[in-house]
């Protein structure tokens, strides 16, 4: 066991050179190079027809030698050396080989290899260039590395034969007995022969389940018990007394029931002694904010400090705002903290956040500057939370003690993928639109249509409504889509003219966009033209048509995102979507979005046409990166979700012998990914 651990020197054929590029890919020992997985196989057992090969393409080729060519001494050293053969359909192939002399001795004239390589179209036909030769002792399918320079997967395969001996002389399970009879798992030593060289596919797949399986299972026990760690106990316990009525009174509307209960919850969390982590999960317009501001609430009464963080000035604005107007009349105090503020105005607000004056302090990045010193703060909360990461979530709790947290994100995610993902944290879902609310009505036109839909947002604003227009970045550079400004241009010269309109986007200070935002908001401007810039979180309850051009290029999560713009008021609410070149596929992905307001239907659908990855963008950052799990494998998430809860209930910190070899993977797993309190 122990010579897994040692170094990777130790193996034959390791000297410095190629100990120092196995190193560069994080292999140091045998142990590592047993997870440093296939990427691919090639079958040996099922060779194509020479005639059936196509050119440029790397084929399986099965020939018999029938003549040797003498060798070519070509300028500049190089060698090259030819030999004829047949295959057994009497197709010829050439076979052209450079420099490696020790390969073209190798073949002998008679006698029938096979061989992998790239096919190429010479003049006498087809020829296969230095082909690598399957040796009768290798296995029938090898196993394909990822390409590194200074290794080739020839190396790497044998360095991995040498490790898996190694492991075979005293062979190691991490998962219990019990828990893979019940999942049907395979044991870990034959997974990893399976998976280096597999027999056969069903070798490779069960192996390659066994692995993934325990990934996931790592994964997730890993942030259970980062979770359990969170729950010391919190320097800011509150009264479980507490009353929120005046807030319930001050309201302009009654809360739904599901915010209602993610308040209770709250509220439970924040009078449990313990720091509160929690993710309050909502499409958008579901009314998180007001669950926020209750929380806010909660705390100014317990004679606490919160903050709230949004990841743009505009989403703070926003919430300031919002934030003011909910709980001004209750005598707290907000204020605004960004990094566009005056010297002075900082140091004046500083002043206050630190004397205690300021109760609730809404900002982006900038609330966590070192220079800004709390009073007493004891509350988090973060907005849009997928974009920062778990190694963020960890950070913040550098200031203040402990303090409770309240992460809001907008972007539904199926539970289970919920669960893997916010896995340390628990979960509130507003899964309840306040009412009154009409769903969204969505279209998808195309281009030659957009005169049409241009009447039909102007008849909108006739109504006095207002709309939004997203037209593609101007940051990407793409000269064939338009950009904003050349877009208003040309929309204010002719199917939009008379109206007032204005512009957003990425590339303005952020006092412009503030500015325009607030013209828009105070309906000093009926249309406002923008990027993606207005995604997240920005509310103007008058605006009832969203018109988005070249749909096709947004994943349908952000289609829906920013369909969530409008539709926040009273009034019937469009969305229409223009495409120019819509593939099937975007077409497909339209029609979906049309048919449905269900954000959570829209994940689950753009997960399983985007796969995770595009899903979760940068949202996974800051999670250890899955080799061979795949997040939409939903019966094994789900699984994986059971087989952690049997684990912790049995052994809830892992302590137990049996569970030894787990914890000490899942550490090694989470110390890669930095301090997360987990060693
Ligand atoms: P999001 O969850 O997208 O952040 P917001 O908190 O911005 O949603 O709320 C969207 C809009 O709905 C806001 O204008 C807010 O004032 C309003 N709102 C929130 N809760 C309710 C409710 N229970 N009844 C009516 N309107 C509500
Ligand atoms: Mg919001």
């Amino acid at each position: 066991m122990k010579r897994l651990f040692l170094s990777i020197r130790n193996l034959k054929g390791v000297g410095e050179k190629r100990y120092q590029v196995y190193k560069k890919i994080g292999i140091e020992t045998p142990y590592d190079l047993l997870y440093y997985l296939p990427r691919a196989y090639r079958d040996y057992r099922d060779p194509q027809p020479v005639a059936e090969t196509a050119a440029e393409e790397q084929a399986v080729v099965c020939v018999t030698i029938t003549q040797k060519r003498r060798p070519v001494f070509a300028r500049g050293g190089t060698t090259l050396y030819f030999l004829e053969s047949v295959d057994s359909e009497g197709t010829p192939l050439g076979i052209r080989i450079f420099n490696n002399m020790y390969s073209y001795q190798n073949l002998q004239v008679g006698r029938t290899y096979t061989m992998f390589g790239k096919i190429m179209f010479g003049q006498g036909g087809r020829e296969i260039h230095s082909p690598q030769v399957h040796r009768e002792s290798d296995n029938a399918i090898e196993a394909i590395y990822p390409q590194t320079t200074g290794l080739t997967s020839a190396m790497i395969r044998t360095n991995i034969r040498d490790a898996l001996q190694i492991m075979d002389e005293t062979p190691f399970e991490t998962l219990p007995d019990a828990l893979r009879d019940r999942y049907g798992l395979i044991p870990l030593p034959r997974a990893m022969h399976g998976i280096h060289e597999p027999a056969d596919m069903e070798e490779a797949d069960a192996a390659r389940t066994r692995l993934a399986f325990e990934e996931m299972l790592r994964l997730q026990l890993g942030l259970r018990l980062l979770k359990a760690r969170a729950a010391q106990e919190t320097e800011h316990p509150m009264d479980p007394a507490t009353d929120l009525s005046a807030y319930y009174e001050s309201l302009p509307f009654s809360l739904t029931t599901a915010q209602q209960r993610a308040i209770e919850e709250i509220a439970a969390d924040l009078s449990s002694g313990r720091p509160m982590n929690r993710l309050l999960q909502g499409d958008v317009g579901s009314g998180k904010t007001a669950v926020a501001a209750a929380a806010c609430w909660y705390c100014v009464q317990n004679g606490c400090q919160c903050v709230l963080m949004a990841p743009t000035e505009i989403l703070a604005a926003q919430h300031h705002h919002t934030l003011s107007a909910f709980l001004g009349p209750l005598g707290v105090e907000v204020c605004l903290l960004t990094g566009s503020l005056k010297a002075k105005e900082k140091r004046e607000l500083y002043a206050k956040i630190a004397d205690g004056t300021v109760q609730v302090i809404v900002g982006t990045h900038a609330v966590f500057q070192k220079a800004v010193e709390y009073h007493d703060l004891a509350l988090v909360i973060t907005d849009e939370q997928h974009r920062f990461g778990v190694a963020q979530r960890a950070a913040l709790a550098e200031k203040g003690g402990v303090p409770h947290k309240l992460v809001m994100s907008a972007t539904p995610i199926p539970r289970t993928l919920a669960l893997m993902v916010y896995g340390d944290l628990e979960v509130s879902v507003l899964d309840v639109l306040p009412g009154g609310r009409k769903p969204i009505e969505t279209y998808a036109v195309t281009g030659k249509m957009r005169a049409r839909a241009m009447g039909f947002l102007t008849g909108e604003l006739k109504k006095g409504r207002q709309a939004y227009i997203v037209c593609p970045a101007i940051e990407d550079g793409d000269s064939d889509l338009r950009s904003v400004t050349a877009y208003a241009e040309e929309m204010r010269g002719t199917l939009l003219a008379g109206w007032r309109i204005d512009i957003l986007h990425g590339q303005m200070s952020a006092q412009e966009k503030d500015d325009a935002m607030e013209r828009f908001r105070a309906h000093e401007t009926d249309v406002l033209i923008c990027t993606t810039v207005v995604e997240v979180g920005v509310d103007v309850p008058n605006a009832t048509v969203m018109l988005i051009e070249d749909a096709e290029r947004f994943g349908l999560s952000q289609l829906h995102q920013l369909r969530g713009r409008v539709g926040r008021g009273e009034h019937q609410s469009y969305c229409i979507l223009v495409t120019e070149h819509a593939t099937d596929e975007a077409k497909e992905r339209l029609r979906l979005l049309s048919s449905t307001t269900d954000g959570f239907k829209v994940a689950e659908a753009d997960l399983q046409l985007r796969g995770p990855g595009d899903f979760f963008g940068s949202m996974q950052h800051g999670l250890p990166p899955l080799k061979l799990a795949t997040l939409t494998d939903t019966k094994m998430l789900h699984d994986v979700q059971e087989a952690t809860d049997i684990i912790l209930a049995d052994d809830p910190d892992l302590s137990k012998p049996e569970d030894h070899a787990l914890y000490a993977e899942i550490v090694r797993l989470f110390a890669q990914y930095g301090d997360n309190g987990l060693n």
